[in-house]
């Protein structure tokens, strides 16, 4: 190891950075009643800046700052001032759903500050082909960046009452999938003619001036951090902090990280571990097992066992047993295969400092705000699917990963440590990657053709009528277009155009229009390719199914042609089918037996190496399979099965509405009760009951199997026998009896 000649910078003291008193500036009144309501008196130094720089004027601003530099009271602040001077409407886009119901909890405190009138706070983040007339009556409306999207698809007319935009975590304008959309929405309001307040929050960037050049803002960069981070490496079990400072750990067959972690939890901190995958977050929570245990006290084993019990309540898989006997010794593990209670769970035992060693995938360092004293990177790479190989990680996402070291609370310095056991840098590289070298330029990747395919479709919607002019000059305002060169922009946006025409989204009508079947599909925020694709599968099938018109089940039995599988699979292979999990050798096979059993049902031909493992955990859900069957056959966990039944209600939904478009209105109703069976994870014979208030597919399954197997049978049956059916009791029993009144 060549510890001894990496660069060193002594980190050096800026007295400038101080907090200032909230009464040495001249605040708005109901800026200062904001401040008192919250029980801040000093402001953070990147918080004056972007005072300074017209925040409260109605400027617009972007600021680049670390994680917990202030931000959301930036926000609150630029809210309070702009409703202080008038009626209008704000819009706050966050690019999370749990972050957006986070802000909304701690923006609820708005509607508090005395202005004059009543203020509300409202929050959308699902249901994209709403119209969204409802948030007409809020002030505040906090946003996914997608559900804005779909909402300026719909023209509401309070559009015009936005005068206030922010949007946070701007720089994922360079994700690959989700930055286009943000992008759209940023060029649609600074092109809005009453030209409201925009307002950027980003992490620390490099090409922070291009962005707010582009946004046409002031830029507010500032490093300042309330909690001052301190970096290292890890190598061989020695740490070399970047201020020169080194020291050995003990060598264990626990691995670096873990040792790493376990010498901050014995000085009394609390250790965030990354690792890149959920195999990987489990087996480093499971190592530092005992090393944790050791170090609690009574009152925190007895804590700790009552939130494990809390676990256990979950269905019984191998992952819920896992987890409930870790926090029962003050470690965890997170990533999405938990389900929301369990991570609830998870969260406040570590916000309460009971767990100490919270090991997790990259998806809390985007997500939740949940600090720690020391924050251990198990590894610098991670899988890449377009490689098919490992890839280093983006210096971005470990500063953002860093952004969680140190709590303001607790801590005097955050630490983040980096441990690097591989043969392919030298730690001199990895120091100087990661640790002195800057995050990658934000860049656009919406001059793409799948991209654009979905925003030319989008803005031909907005704005009908564009000629090939207005649009070539739309795109040549976004991020990418002044990015990109001029022709490939106008060339590109021309080829989107001939595409959209051909397929039947747009026609030219004095400028271009969308079709009745591009509004919808625009509206339905999918991409054209998938409604392509979908339209494709729709021409292949063969009729039957449900009489037109009827929304009752078949009677068993009769179907000339059954869709489901079919449907099923159609969905689980768009683009928009979130999450996507890779088949193993043994779903192959199943796949195979599947298809061979049931091949009437499917549509297209079957193609196994484009399929994906939530079919089959689809096709397990609606042929009422336990989750912990499903987790064990198909490793798909309760939090997996919950976002996958969401967006297969989501395409099938979009499916119901084309196939109309399409011609094959004689499909609807076999998609309405397919629906239905996906809502519940039920079979077709269990929709009588299953949906019943309180009942659900496990007890549907048992009244069922009583011989209480549709609702006049429940309406004619005594209370006491439905009562004595297992999971139902008197008081569900009573409830049931009742909602059969007008059967
Ligand atoms: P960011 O959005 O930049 O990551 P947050 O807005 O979440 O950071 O702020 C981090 C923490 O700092 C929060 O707990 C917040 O309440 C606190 N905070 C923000 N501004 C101030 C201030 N002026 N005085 C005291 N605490 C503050």
């Amino acid at each position: 190891m060549t510890v001894n000649k990496l660069p060193i910078t002594k980190p050096r003291a800026d007295p400038t950075k101080q907090n200032t008193s909230i009464s040495d500036m001249k605040l708005p009144r109901a800026v200062l009643d904001l401040l008192e309501l919250l029980g801040f008196s000093s402001l953070y130094p990147p918080q004056v800046k972007c005072i300074k720089a017209g925040l409260l004027d109605g400027e617009g601003v972007m600021v680049s700052a670390p994680t917990a530099s202030g931000k959301t009271l930036m926000a609150m602040m630029a809210i309070t001032s702009y409703l202080s001077r008038g009626p209008g409407k704000v819009i706050y886009l966050s690019p999370l759903r749990a972050l957006a119901a986070e802000k909304f909890t701690e923006f609820k405190m708005l509607e508090k500050v005395p202005l004059g009138r009543k203020i509300r706070v409202n929050i959308s983040t699902g249901d994209f082909d709403r119209p969204a007339g409802s948030l007409a009556r809020g002030d505040i409306l906090i946003l996914t960046n997608e559900r804005m999207d779909s909402i300026i698809r719909h023209l509401p007319k309070w559009m015009d009452q936005v005068g206030l935009i922010i949007a946070d975590e701007i720089h994922l304008i360079g994700d690959q999938f989700r930055g286009p959309t943000l992008e759209m929405i940023l060029t649609t309001m600074k092109m809005l003619q009453h030209k409201p307040q925009i307002v950027g929050l980003s992490a620390t960037i490099t090409n922070a001036p291009k962005l707010a050049k582009w946004l046409g803002v002031t830029l507010v960069r500032d490093n300042w951090r309330p909690v001052p981070l301190s970096e290292g490496v890890c190598t061989d079990y020695t740490i070399t902090m970047k201020n020169g400072e080194s020291h050995t750990i003990k060598k264990s067959s626990r691995g670096a990280a873990i040792e790493v972690g376990l010498e901050s939890v014995a000085d009394g901190g609390q250790v965030l571990v990354f690792a890149s995958t959920r195999a990987r977050a489990v087996s480093a929570a499971k190592k530092a097992l005992t090393g944790v245990r050791k170090l609690l006290s009574d009152t925190e084993k007895k804590d700790l066992e009552s939130a494990s019990s809390k676990i256990l309540e979950n269905e019984n898989t191998d992952m819920v047993k896992t987890l409930a006997g870790l926090v029962q010794n003050g470690v965890a593990f997170h990533h999405a295969g938990l389900n929301q209670s369990c991570r609830e769970t998870v969260e406040t035992e570590f916000r309460e400092r009971r767990i100490k060693i919270l090991a997790s995938t990259p998806t809390l360092a985007a997500g939740v705000n949940l600090p720690a004293r020391r924050v251990v990177l198990s590894g610098i790479t991670r899988y890449d699917s377009n490689s098919g190989g490992s890839v280093p990680i983006p210096v971005m996402e470990y500063k953002q990963i860093c952004g969680r070291a140190g709590r303001p609370q607790y801590d005097k310095t955050g630490e983040a440590i980096l441990v690097y056991g591989g043969y392919s840098y030298t730690s001199e590289e990895v120091m100087e990657r990661y640790i002195y070298g800057s995050p990658e330029p934000i860049k656009s990747g919406i001059i793409e053709s799948e991209s654009l395919q979905i925003h030319v479709l989008s803005r031909v919607v907005v704005a009908p009528g564009s000629d090939k002019t207005a649009l070539r000059e739309f795109f040549l305002g976004t991020l990418g277009g002044i990015q990109s060169r001029e022709s490939k922009v106008v060339d590109m946006v021309d080829a989107t155009l001939d595409f959209l025409e051909s397929e039947g989204f747009i026609e030219e009508k004095q400028g271009y229009r969308p079709t009745r079947l591009g509004t919808k599909v625009s509206r339905l925020y999918i991409r054209p390719s998938t409604a392509v694709y979908f339209r494709t599968v729709i021409n292949h099938m063969g009729k039957g199914g449900t009489t037109p018109g009827t929304a009752s089940p078949r009677p068993a039995g009769t179907a000339l042609h059954r869709h489901d599988l079919g449907f099923l699979y159609a969905i689980t292979r768009c683009d928009e089918f979130i999450p996507w999990f890779g088949m193993r050798d043994g779903d192959r096979s199943m796949l195979d037996d599947l298809v061979w059993s049931n091949k009437q049902e499917f549509i297209t031909h079957v193609d196994s190496f484009s399929c994906n493992r939530s079919f089959l955990g689809m096709h397990y859900w609606t042929d009422e399979q336990s989750e912990t069957k499903i987790s064990k056959d198909l490793n798909l966990e309760s939090g997996d099965m919950h976002k996958i039944v969401e967006s297969s209600d989501r395409l099938i939904y979009c499916l119901g509405q084309l196939v109309r478009e399409f011609g094959r209105g004689d499909l609807i109703d076999e998609l309405a009760m397919l629906r239905r069976r996906v809502k519940y994870g039920i079979k077709e014979e269990l929709l009588d009951l299953a949906t019943l208030k309180g009942v659900g597919r496990v007890r549907a399954r048992n009244l069922y199997k009583r011989g209480l197997r549709t609702r006049e049978q429940l309406a004619s049956a005594k209370v006491e026998k439905i009562s004595r059916v297992k999971g139902i009791g008197k008081v569900l029993a009573a409830s049931i009896k009742s909602q059969m009144r007008d059967v």
